[in-house]
């Protein structure tokens, strides 16, 4: 909406319709007209016309797109009112991630849900209000960005054996140790940042603090150059004794292997929200485009084993959001959704490459090319089965639901 020469965007509530169903109570949510006209209108016009640019630099301007989204409520839509979020329950959250999926690449929504789902989430459930005023709301408003510092060079999949370390020294935490993978670590403000605060038991021993990245001894060391995600920047960070006061621990010391689990849960569900508007879109051009191109005499598309693949494939994408609505209506009536958040992830992951695939092969040459949405959600959406846990993480965490896993 304009207002006297100035853009404004607003967020409207989605329209929730609560269903009864067996015993679940399964939330489906409408995301169009109400709930997604100021997104729409912000990717539209502040993000798709700049993604190749941003793409081929290798970096987004997160301080300048936060600010918008920041204005227009969507980095905290689930956060507390009272830091300038909107207090609305996880499923408004998934639905704008969902339509985050209209962005033209992966990496700038990735780089949305870190700084939305990913680093702060622990910060608005258990941080104190001292650090809420200090990180949360101006990270809510889209004045500070964020970074989560959890994957190190040794340790990814494996999160207990994390070698950072912060050892108090009297009232302040020194730092040692240093950080891999670390979405927008090139430009944030501040890092979530899980270390070790004691020699007790892997789980028992962690906790996440509230890093400011301009303190002496935080050192970018360099930008990660990748196969896909191109307009995130990716950094590997290094602490040379970092000093930092120890009431910037979030929440309880030691507790925060927990609360970076349960962090864990937001982060897979929003991820498989965004990237099935993206599988759907992808399909969508694909029909698009096979329905105009001929191959001996007919459209691609009206070759059976075309038009009954994208058939089979749109049928998984409706699978899979299914599940993802279980998932959430469990998960804002307060159920622990580990299992089958793991479950979304896995499947999301799987599917995305399999429909990434597909598609691309129905392109023929103009897939194999630079220039196409097919193309670029083929290199994307790889990381899916890989970041916030690999495929392999998550059947762990569903055996161990299952109580399948080899006993000792
Ligand atoms: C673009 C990008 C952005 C990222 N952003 C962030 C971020 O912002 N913050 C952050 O903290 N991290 C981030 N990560 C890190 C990401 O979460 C890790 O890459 C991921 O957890 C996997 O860890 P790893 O790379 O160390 O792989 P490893 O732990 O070395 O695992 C290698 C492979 O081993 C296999 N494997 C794992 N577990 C098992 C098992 N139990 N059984 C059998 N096989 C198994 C899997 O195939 C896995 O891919 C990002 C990564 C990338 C690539």
């Amino acid at each position: 909406m304009r207002i006297g020469g100035i853009k404004e965007y607003s967020f409207h509530r989605p329209v929730i319709a609560t269903v009864p169903l067996l015993t679940v109570c399964r939330v489906v949510y409408v995301s169009s007209a109400t709930a997604t006209s100021a997104p729409t209108l912000i990717i539209d016009q502040e993000i798709n016309p700049h993604v190749d640019k941003w793409e081929e630099e290798g970096m987004f301007p997160a301080h300048k797109i936060f600010k918008v989204l920041g204005n227009a409520g969507f980095l905290g839509v689930s956060k507390p009112v009272e830091y300038g979020g909107l207090g609305l329950d996880f499923s408004y959250s998934l639905a704008v991630a969902e339509e985050l999926g209209n962005i033209d690449c992966g990496g700038i929504p990735m780089a949305i849900g870190v700084q939305s789902d990913m680093a702060t989430p622990a910060l608005a459930r258990f941080g104190s209000d001292e650090l809420k005023k200090e990180f949360l709301q101006p990270s809510i408003a889209g004045d500070l960005v964020a970074c989560l510092g959890v994957s190190e060079v040794g340790a990814g999949s494996d999160v207990a054996s994390i070698k950072t370390k912060a050892v108090r020294d009297g009232d302040e935490y020194v730092i040692t140790g240093g950080k891999m993978w670390t979405t927008s670590g090139a430009q944030a403000d501040w890092m979530c940042l899980l270390a070790n605060t004691s020699e007790g038991l892997p789980h028992k021993n962690k906790s996440l603090i509230c890093l400011p990245m301009n303190l002496p001894g935080v050192h970018v060391a360099r930008k990660i150059d990748k196969i896909g995600m191109k307009s995130s920047d990716t950094a590997e960070v290094f602490f040379d004794d970092v000093r930092v006061p120890c009431k910037n621990v979030i929440g309880q010391e030691g507790m925060g292997f927990t609360y970076q689990m349960l962090q864990f849960q937001e982060e897979r569900l929003w991820g498989v929200a965004n990237i099935l508007t993206m599988m759907e879109r992808v399909i969508q051009e694909t029909i698009g485009y096979t329905r105009q191109r001929k191959i001996f005499g007919l459209p691609v598309l009206y070759h059976q084993t075309v038009h009954f693949r994208l058939a089979e494939l749109q049928t998984e994408v409706e699978l899979l959001r299914a599940l993802l609505h279980q998932a959430t209506a469990l998960y804002i009536r307060g159920n622990d959704v580990t299992k089958m958040a793991s479950m979304a992830k896995l499947k999301a992951g799987r599917l995305a490459r399999e429909l990434g695939d597909s598609c691309l092969q129905y392109w023929g040459g103009m897939g194999f090319t630079s220039d196409v949405l097919v193309s670029r959600f083929y290199r994307d959406s790889r990381l899916m089965s890989i970041g916030a846990g690999a495929d392999e993480v998550m059947l762990s965490i569903i055996c161990k639901y299952m109580d399948t896993l080899p006993r000792k």
